[in-house]
């Protein structure tokens, strides 16, 4: 299994880690490669299942995002922002230049002349808008929440690698 964070804030992966002692029985079971979890960059063969956290909104959380769809076979998104872009998304009604003006320059009250945009060939490009996931390769399943509960999201790997029985309680469907 594989892991990331696009444009995500964490939380989606920090739900995953909240199965508590449950996760010693996922470790003995699945193999992690490249993740957060494990500080692994490159994919060092290919995956069941890729989980996604967050959608896109700069020229490398599309890259990353191929390369999941790439290495591999099945490719599950968790959370709002995967699904149609989440809290980053909130920028798609504002001119790019005006988010900028506000980050970079507004909060330290310089005028607008005098703001300095941060531009180097090795920062990922800003995307015109933030994505969801759909919108840049084909996804195989979502899991909805914001986060989505632990036992969802277990639920559904459960389901994915080892064909275990699905089913979802009411308390277990959660936004926060
Ligand atoms: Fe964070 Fe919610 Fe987005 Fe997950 S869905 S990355 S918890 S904002």
């Amino acid at each position: 299994m594989a892991t990331t964070s696009l444009a995500g804030c964490f939380g989606c992966h920090m739900s995953l880690l909240d199965i508590d002692e449950e996760l010693l029985d996922v470790v003995e079971l699945v193999d992690f490669n490249k993740s957060p979890l494990t500080d692994i960059k490159e994919f060092s063969r290919r995956c069941d299942v890729g989980i996604i956290e967050g959608g896109c909104c700069n020229s490398e959380n599309v890259e990353v995002l191929r390369a999941f769809r790439e290495h591999c076979d099945m490719l599950i998104g968790v959370g709002e922002c995967a699904i149609w872009g989440g809290l980053p998304a909130m920028r798609n009604f504002i001119p790019i230049e005006e988010c900028l003006l506000e980050a970079y320059g507004r909060t330290t009250e310089l005028e607008d002349s005098k703001v300095v945009i941060p531009k180097h060939e090795d920062l990922p490009e800003l995307l015109d808008r933030v994505y969801g996931c759909q919108e840049i390769v084909r996804m195989d399943y979502f899991i909805p929440g914001c986060p989505p509960d632990a036992r969802h999201i277990w639920k559904v790997l459960k389901h994915a690698l080892f064909g275990q029985p699905y089913a979802l309680t009411h308390e277990e469907f959660k936004y926060d």
